[in-house]
């Protein structure tokens, strides 16, 4: 089955949304078995959108469209694409009640007639309901085994109504089964991850190896060959994943879904051990990707956002000295940021970051994208030194995975870096 997605909204055709839904549908449609072949951007416009379906189903059999099911007259999906398809808009009385009990159950004042829109369907259409808001989707069978399915545009409901009914609805109608497994590295560059797995594709019978950089990581994402039962499929997997553990090693840190979070998290409990966290750079970023994880209070105390030389000194001990001595962003500012949060805050472990992020504050010894990172355990300490390029966004992040990474090596007994990996310049003396 192949799917093509409309992203339906002059927000995102102004630029003032970004098109999440785009990303989070088509990943949904390939894992689901469909292939994705085109998408487009629509603005709120009766005669743009049905230009835009016809010309998605000229060469799609799944039309995917979300934005404009909302009550106000600037959404206007539903109406536009019935016309397209020359079909009646009719009120769905079931939809409509759902509609209202919704309303009445989150808001004490009358539902606006405006709102009965949002039980309007085409003629014909099936209404998925709406787990998460009071819009559904609708799904709308077409001649010649075509599909159209509306969805909102609040990425919420949008992924929602994906996951529940778009989903299982693609998986029925595909001939394929897609099945994926997942080796998630980090630290390593994608181009020599890839050199490092070398002819894997071919040891994996010719399967579909996909890189897929992020966050400053890369996932390794191989496509299970279909026609497997569930024993054979698994072995397969396991092959695929030794397959490419042997080659990436210790930049592996993931071979389930884990993010690199929730695997430090699951050593330090291992361990029976807690993090405390002092963050120059990143401002309470480090803080906020542990703490985006559910049950991290199990292992992370908390930390210091400490921007000024003052602020180190005071949260988290740093001498006065050190600073005058070697400046903010060294190695002994961060080896002391991670002693001085852990004792603090009496934790058995502590990680330290400080850095330039840029734009400004770049020296020709220390230039923008220069950052030290420590971490300490009971077992000892780890030292980093980084170079990251990018901008102050894309250096704060990555600070931030390399800090998580810092910990997660120390954890584990290896070395804080290994050559070939991203942000150490070439002849750099390793760090330890
Ligand atoms: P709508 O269903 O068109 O009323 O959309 C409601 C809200 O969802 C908009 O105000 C946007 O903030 C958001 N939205 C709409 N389309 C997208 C999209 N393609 N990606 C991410 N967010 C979106
Ligand atoms: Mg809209």
């Amino acid at each position: 089955m192949t799917a093509e997605v409309l992203s339906i909204g002059n927000e995102v055709l102004s630029g003032r949304t970004l098109d999440t839904n785009f990303q989070v549908l088509a990943r949904l449609l390939e894992e689901s078995g469909a292939r994705v072949v085109g998408h487009q951007a629509v603005p709120d416009d009766a005669a743009a959108i049905a230009a835009a379906l016809a010309l998605a189903h000229s060469r799609a059999d799944l039309v995917v469209c979300t934005g404009g099911l909302g009550p106000t007259p600037d959404d206007l999906t539903v109406d536009a694409v019935a016309r397209a398809l020359r079909r009646r808009v009719v009120r769905d009385e079931a939809v409509l009640a759902d509609v209202r009990a919704r309303w009445a159950s989150m808001l004490r004042a009358p539902m606006p007639p405006s709102n009965d829109r949002q039980a309007d369907l085409p003629e014909g259409a099936v209404a998925w309901k709406n787990p998460v808001g009071s819009a559904p989707g609708i799904h709308l069978a077409l001649d010649e085994g075509k599909h159209v399915v509306l969805l909102p545009g609040v990425p919420e409901e949008m992924r929602e109504l994906a996951r529940l009914h778009l989903a299982p609805f693609v998986r029925g109608a595909s001939t394929i089964s897609v099945d994926y497994c997942v080796v998630r590295t980090v630290g390593i560059a994608e181009s020599l991850l890839e050199q490092r797995l070398g002819d894997v594709t071919a040891r994996l019978d010719g399967a579909a190896v996909a890189y897929l950089p992020g966050q400053g990581g890369v996932d390794v994402r191989i496509t299970v060959p279909g026609g497997l039962d569930a024993p054979a499929r698994a072995a397969w997997s396991e092959r695929a994943r030794a397959l490419v553990r042997d080659a990436a090693r210790e930049y592996v840190y993931s071979e389930d879904d884990r993010p690199l979070e929730q695997v430090v998290g699951d050593l330090l409990r291992e361990r029976g051990w807690r993090l405390a966290v002092a963050e120059s750079c990143t401002g309470g970023l480090l803080g906020g990707r542990i703490t985006s994880l559910a049950g991290s209070s199990q292992w992370f105390d908390g930390g210091a956002i400490v921007y000024a030389n003052e602020a180190k000194t005071r949260e988290a001990g740093v001498a006065p000295e050190l600073l005058a001595a070697h400046g903010a962003v060294s190695e002994e500012v961060a080896r002391a940021l991670a002693r001085g949060i852990a004792a603090r805050f009496g934790t058995a472990c502590g990680l330290g970051v400080t850095g330039i992020a840029g734009p400004d504050g770049g020296t020709p010894e220390k230039p923008v994208g220069t950052v030290h990172l420590a971490a300490v355990t009971p077992d000892g300490e780890h030292h980093r030194k980084l170079q990251l390029r990018g901008n102050r966004a894309q250096v704060r992040e990555r600070a931030v995975t390399f800090a998580l990474d810092l910990l997660r090596r120390r954890l584990l007994g290896l070395p804080a870096s290994s050559t070939g990996a991203i942000g150490t310049p070439p002849g750099e003396p390793r760090a330890t």
